[in-house]
């Protein structure tokens, strides 16, 4: 088994980033950010450039907040590099995953990304939900395989949840650890390398929720929102996280809750099913429980 190269996170210089959406994006605004050097990958042009729009417009609601400069801008735009296609990552130090939820998918961009990327390189996956271990089966490298679960929206959100697989080393697992906080963020180690992890495993759960209660016509939108909201002091109600979030990731970890802990109590509700089935995503196709 091959062990990873890199002794310390100081060896850790460009960032490979795989998917350039919201998830994708965010990562890779906060690794230049932090003086990284980023390789955004994706599958077509249109969508790194889009990528790239959101990250500019990101930083200049920073520079209208006066917490950044145009020049840093510059600096950290000039950071990003973008290519279509995985082949670009073979000089990545680090490569975070963070394509559609889809565990076919995932399998085939690490089976992908391992052939690419130079041996010490850490693969490590923003997944939501997907056994980590798993992930890691598709490499020949299942000890340099990690998760790293950042939450939405990246440059605001501290949390980065750590996820062992079954394989993953200790150098591994810390080197992880020492970039999530260079990038100040709080990381924290999941217990196991279960479906949902921590966050999603209580979360998701409540969203889906949200979603049978107005299903059942027990309440509209905007009333189940505000009772959340104001009954629970959340800062925003469940379906306009779910909105940002994207129907179809919310759906998808409800799939693999379900089919991952085998209990009923996980089934997707089925106006889930239909929103997602309708192209309603969510803020990011322009409609979902709420319009955009
Ligand atoms: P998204 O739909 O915004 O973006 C997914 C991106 O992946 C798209 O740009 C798509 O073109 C790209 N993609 C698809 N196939 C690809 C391939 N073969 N190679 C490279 N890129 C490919 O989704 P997102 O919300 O950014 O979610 C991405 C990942 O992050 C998922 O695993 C999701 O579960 C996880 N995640 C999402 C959130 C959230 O709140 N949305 C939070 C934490 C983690």
């Amino acid at each position: 088994m091959q062990e990873s190269g890199q002794k310390s996170v100081q060896n850790i210089r460009l960032v490979g980033i795989v998917g350039a959406g919201q998830m994708g994006n965010g990562i890779a605004q906060v690794a230049a950010s932090f003086g990284y050097e980023v390789l955004m990958t994706d599958i077509s042009e249109a969508a790194l450039q889009k990528g790239l729009q959101t990250i500019s417009g990101s930083l200049d609601r920073l520079i209208k907040k006066n917490t950044l400069n145009e020049d840093q801008k510059k600096q950290i735009l000039s950071r990003i590099k973008t290519q279509v296609g995985l082949a670009a990552h073979k000089d990545s130090d680090l490569i975070i995953e963070a394509a559609t939820e889809n565990l076919d998918l995932k399998l085939k961009i690490f089976t992908e990304l391992d052939q690419v990327a130079k041996p010490s390189a850490i693969l490590a996956s923003n997944t939501s939900s997907i056994s980590i271990t798993k992930i890691a089966s598709a490499t020949k490298r299942p000890t340099q395989v990690v998760g790293m679960h950042f939450m939405n929206p990246v440059p605001l959100m501290k949390l980065v949840e750590g996820i062992r697989g079954l394989q993953t080393s200790d150098e591994t697992f810390g080197l992880t650890k020492a970039l999530a906080e260079k990038m100040e963020k709080v990381f924290v180690e999941s217990v196991k390398d279960m479906p949902g992890f921590i966050v999603n495993r209580i979360l998701m759960p409540m969203i889906n929720e949200a979603v049978y209660t107005l299903h059942e016509g027990i309440a509209s939108v905007e009333s189940i929102d505000n009772a959340m909201k104001l009954g629970t002091n959340q800062p925003m109600g469940p379906l306009t996280l779910a909105d940002f979030i994207g129907l179809d990731t919310c759906l998808a970890i409800m799939n693999v809750l379900h089919e991952g802990l085998g209990d009923s109590k996980y089934r997707p509700c089925p106006l889930l099913v239909k929103y997602v089935e309708a192209g309603w995503l969510g803020r990011k196709s322009g409609r979902g429980f709420y319009k955009y």
